[in-house]
């Protein structure tokens, strides 16, 4: 009962043109990653592919179809999202990943597990592509988690960016709760407080969306007061980390200022209530990131927080004063009050 890590070199495949901040050069930034954990003792495995079946839980039928056209062809899907020969052979790796984590962890095979993928997954709509993502990783991923006797799901979501798919595809769902920390108004437009799910999901889209600029602090007032006591009170059976690390000070997509430090603190939070909730149930999966450096010294921190016995998080001080954490709280309370006692 440990972490595992899933990853494959073969993650490198999927190539995107010139200049594109999701690069191949990511994979490398992973390979390097489960080399050094498999050297300290942890299980890394290779993932198999998402089955058409537990693709099209969340995707059109015709969308899976439509990508799958693209196998063997350079293609623009839209002017961020692109494909090579290889990209659809690799994003079902990508969420296959994803499954196999949960696989894992459901079964009680292991405690924890950590999908090291690319393409990323969080834009991905139900029929359409978005934001240098195919197939919604962590949403194929927290269906497959429902047919396998998790009665409630969490997924939490600190990329920078708002996961737009993923609310989509789960807004009237009452059995998985999303949460989402994310720098606004920004890319994708989505993600505003008043945002809180449809029909009988209202309540389980909670949106955390912070100013461009919030520091360590804003985002340790937005966990210990929001993303904590609402997943506590949810109680989800397995939670799914959508973790990107795009909100690091060094990257050159999002506009935070989030220290390395602080990946491994979110990390350490979430663990502990998985710890309390669901036996410490936890499958994150990488979404961006697109500062090499930054990129493998989170991922590393946040791994760290999963391996291994749980320590309280701590969170780091950068001495900078800012209140966007207090307004994000202020302003999320009064859309979910009515549902979360917050
Ligand atoms: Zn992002």
């Amino acid at each position: 009962m440990s972490l595992i890590l899933i990853h494959t070199t073969r993650f490198a495949e999927h190539q995107t043109p010139p200049g594109h901040p999701e690069r191949p050069e990511r994979a490398d930034v992973l390979d390097a990653i489960a080399a050094r954990w498999r050297d300290r003792g942890t299980e890394v495995v290779a993932p198999r592919e998402a089955s058409r079946e537990q693709l099209v839980r969340v995707h059109d039928a015709d969308y899976v179809r439509r990508i799958s056209e693209t196998r063997g062809r350079a293609t623009a899907l839209d002017p961020d999202t692109y494909t090579s020969p290889e990209s659809y052979d690799i994003a079902l790796l990508a969420a296959g990943a994803c499954v196999d984590g949960v696989e894992r962890v459901m079964s009680n095979a292991h405690r924890a597990a950590f999908a090291l993928v690319r393409p990323p997954g969080h834009h991905a709509e139900r029929a359409r592509p978005m934001g240098f993502c195919l197939f919604n990783n962590v949403a194929v991923a927290a269906a497959h988690a429902r047919t396998m006797g998790a009665r409630k799901v969490a997924i939490v979501d600190f990329d920078v960016h708002h996961g737009n798919g993923t609310q989509h595809l789960f807004e009237t769902d009452p059995h998985v709760l999303y949460i989402s920390i994310h720098q606004y108004p920004y890319y994708p437009g989505t993600g505003a407080a008043e945002e809180i799910g449809r029909d009988a999901g209202r309540g389980f889209t909670v949106n955390l969306p912070l100013e461009v600029g919030a520091v360590d602090e804003d985002y340790q007032i937005v966990f210990s007061r929001m993303v904590s006591p609402v997943l506590r009170e949810f109680e989800p059976d397995l939670l799914i980390i959508s973790a990107g690390y795009d909100a690091h000070e060094r990257d050159p997509l999002g506009g935070m200022r989030l220290t390395t430090a602080a990946f491994g603190a979110m990390t350490r939070e979430l663990r502990a209530v998985a710890d309390d909730c669901c036996r410490g149930r936890i499958v994150a999966a990488l979404e961006g990131g697109y500062d090499l450096h930054a990129l493998g010294t989170s991922l590393d921190a946040s791994i760290d927080a999963l391996a291994g016995p749980h320590q309280a998080a701590e969170w780091p001080s950068s001495g900078i004063r800012s209140s966007r954490g207090e307004a994000t709280v202020e302003a999320t309370s009064a859309s979910i009050r009515p549902f979360w006692r917050v």
